[in-house]
């Protein structure tokens, strides 16, 4: 049987821009165009690139927050979006997400025993009796204590709101989080707690992840396997030692050229992009990357580059590599 739990295809969501009195169609906004990869169960694909990039778009489409325009996403063979809404209903629980920001999904009227407990009690995973006390079991799984129960979200710190997150996914016993930038508002120093947690969770409870981040410092820690994307389309992708090793496009270069070395001793030259990202309704011809690319050649400006398999897990999309 395949270990595969979840297999993108072609995947492609474009958002319309609508103008006039009409809020007629004049243009697309290629928020994602048409990027590929597989998970295997257990594992932790990292998707990086700059703000604007499509990355969370890619997160949101995969657990169905987003209609796509194209493409296929299977989790465990199924078809997420050709499934009816009663039938997507039962798959919910197993796909959850994981925002950057708690506090703005939970009401601050409700206090985090109700806000965690809803979701079970809407998918029937427990009876009305058992929630409370399996509320308390995840609350502790996550490190925080069975008071905190009946406090409200104003009461907890940053971190502490992330880990409210974090149980109210695992509440409904997932088999794949997405995780858009689960660390980025917090201090390094609790950066370091909710990674620990999520790689203790992911080993007890056999997890898949998909981590989505800005910072590939952070990435390095967690992630089995890291895809670069840039402007809607994938530009490199490897296991994460081999990426981290070995990187052969050049914006991945410009990307690990920027993470800082704790050793003062230890230098190394910064590769500075110039220019800002295209906009994603008007992407670039050719590679769309040619115009900050400081190795781009003639070639670039005219052919989109191929993502091609280059050896081992190694995939690139770059003509001189
Ligand atoms: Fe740079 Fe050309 Fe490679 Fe694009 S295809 S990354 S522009 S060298």
């Amino acid at each position: 049987m395949s270990d595969v739990l979840l297999e993108v295809n072609n995947l492609k969501k474009y958002f319309p821009i609508r103008s006039g009195v009409f809020q007629q169609t004049v243009g697309h906004v290629k928020a994602v165009d048409g990027i590929s990869f597989k998970l295997k169960r257990g594992e932790t694909i990292g998707l990086v690139g700059e703000s604007g990039c499509g990355k969370s778009t890619v997160g949101r489409s995969i657990v169905r927050l987003h209609d796509i325009t194209e493409g296929t996403i299977r989790f465990k063979g199924t078809d997420v979006h050709a499934l009816p809404r009663n039938k997507l209903r039962k798959l919910r629980p197993k796909m959850q997400l994981v925002f950057q920001d708690p506090y703005s999904s939970l009401n601050p009227r409700i206090r985090i025993g109700e806000a965690i407990g809803e979701a079970v009690m809407d998918h029937g995973i427990c009876r009305k009796s058992e929630v409370r006390e399996r509320v308390r079991e995840v609350l502790n799984i996550c490190g925080l204590a069975s008071y905190h129960i009946d406090r409200y979200p104003h009461e907890f710190s940053g971190g502490q709101r992330q880990r409210i997150g974090i149980a109210r996914a695992l509440i409904l016993n997932p088999d794949f989080i997405v995780l858009d930038e689960p660390v980025s508002a917090l201090d390094v120093s609790i950066q370091a707690q909710i990674i620990n947690l999520l790689s203790d969770l992911q080993e007890i409870q056999d997890l898949t992840y998909l981590f989505i981040s800005h910072d590939l410092s952070v990435v390095e820690h967690i992630c089995t396997k890291v895809a670069v994307m840039y402007l809607g389309s994938m530009a490199e992708m490897a296991s994460r030692d081999e990426l981290f090793k070995n990187p052969l496009h050049p914006y991945t270069q410009a990307l690990l050229s920027a993470i800082p070395i704790p050793d003062p001793t230890l230098r190394r030259e910064r590769i500075v992009l110039q220019g800002d990202i295209p906009s994603p309704a008007n992407p670039p011809f050719g590679c769309k990357f040619h115009t900050r690319c400081p190795q781009a050649i003639d070639k670039c400006k005219e052919v989109v580059p191929d993502f091609r398999h280059v050896g081992g897990d190694h995939y690139v999309a770059c003509h001189i590599v």
